[in-house]
């Protein structure tokens, strides 16, 4: 089903998981027990679950691969699809194969460029068709109308490659504009300034749903590399209390689960957004620990839930 609808069929919040290709046969079959296991019961399941792309579709077979197992699992799919660096032949199969997979969501991204050597090595540089994500909505809004569902990627922290806050909101909207129906950020960790974000897109007209990217800290080292990759600024407080354990990874992991339980519950409690989206880094034990903290898991509660609708807003009653 497209997202939106599955958004406007709730009135309780969700969560949506994302999850990348595994390189190996066997990291595929882990990775979906892994998914089985998160999206039955006692957790509440999962509104849809995204598979990433590799920049220049270095993943498309096994992002593919990957989305087809998740439909036969009965699970909703958003596929993102980057469109920089690769031919648009490739969109198109890739579209063509989720029609025939019957995945109606697409996240529509720009990519990033390959490294400096990398391009001087190509023989077959490709013709730059689609340079940023808008093209790649016009595009498919074009070729394929109502189909799919079309989210982009917003950013709470501007991208490194827009001048200020303004200049990004700016080509945010012109991407929904061109028809995107959902927006899905970035990583980060300072609430009060991603809540401020939302009400700025608002007020600059943008009214499509907004997912938060909430990534759980799973260790010091690689949460350090991708704040820095990012650009994501870290509270103090937060960097206060992550210092002094940060070469205990057991403690680490633990105090991630407890962040990310408070940032969920702080924003979904703010009304503004409608659900979640967990950056899972393909683990498992992060996420599961955050959803039986909120509330959510069924076994909490005593007993399962016939209801269709997961009943996961106690947090925010
Ligand atoms: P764009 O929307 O094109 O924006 C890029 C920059 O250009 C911004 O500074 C923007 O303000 C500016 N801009 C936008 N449109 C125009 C225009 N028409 N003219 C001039 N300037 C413009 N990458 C992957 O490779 N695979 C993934 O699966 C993946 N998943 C992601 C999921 C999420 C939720 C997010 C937030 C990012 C993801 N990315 C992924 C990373 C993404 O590809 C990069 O952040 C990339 O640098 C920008 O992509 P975009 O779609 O936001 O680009």
């Amino acid at each position: 089903s497209q997202l939106t609808s599955l958004i406007s069929s709730r009135d309780v919040p969700f969560h949506t998981f994302e999850f990348f290709p595994p390189r190996t046969e066997a990291g595929l079959v882990n990775l979906l027990d892994r998914i089985r296991r998160l999206a039955s019961e006692p957790l509440p399941a999962p509104l849809a679950v995204s598979v990433t792309w590799g920049a220049g579709g270095s993943t498309a077979d096994r992002s593919l691969e990957l989305a087809e197992h998740v439909v036969k699992m009965g699970l909703d799919v958003v596929l993102h699809l980057t469109c920089t660096n690769m031919a648009k032949e490739k969109v198109d199969q890739a579209l063509e194969r989720c029609r025939a997979l019957g995945i109606r969501n697409i996240l529509a991204l720009r990519g990033d460029p390959p490294r400096s050597e990398e391009y001087a090595v190509s023989s077959d540089p490709t013709p730059d068709f689609f340079k940023h994500a808008d093209d790649l909505v016009r595009y498919i809004r074009a070729e394929h109308a109502d189909y799919f569902c079309i989210g982009v990627a917003g950013y709470p922290t501007p991208h490194s490659d827009s001048e200020n806050e303004e200049d990004d909101l700016h080509w945010l909207k012109v991407k929904c504009d061109a028809g995107a129906d959902f927006i899905i950020t970035q990583l980060f960790y300072d609430v009060d300034g991603f809540l401020n974000w939302v009400k700025t897109c608002r007020e600059k007209g943008i009214s499509q749903p907004i997912i938060p990217g909430i990534m759980p800290i799973q260790n010091f080292a690689s949460f350090r590399r991708l704040v820095n990759l990012t650009k994501c600024p870290v509270p103090d407080a937060i960097m206060a209390e992550l210092e002094p354990i940060s070469s205990d990874d057991a403690a680490v992991k633990k105090y991630g689960a407890e962040l990310a339980t408070k940032m969920v519950s702080q924003i979904l409690g703010s009304k503004l957004v409608p659900g979640v989206h967990f950056c899972t880094l393909n683990l498992e034990k992060s996420v599961r620990t955050i959803l039986e903290n909120l509330g959510w898991s069924s076994a909490a509660s005593g007993g399962r839930s016939n209801s269709p609708a997961p009943r996961h807003n106690r947090l925010i009653e």
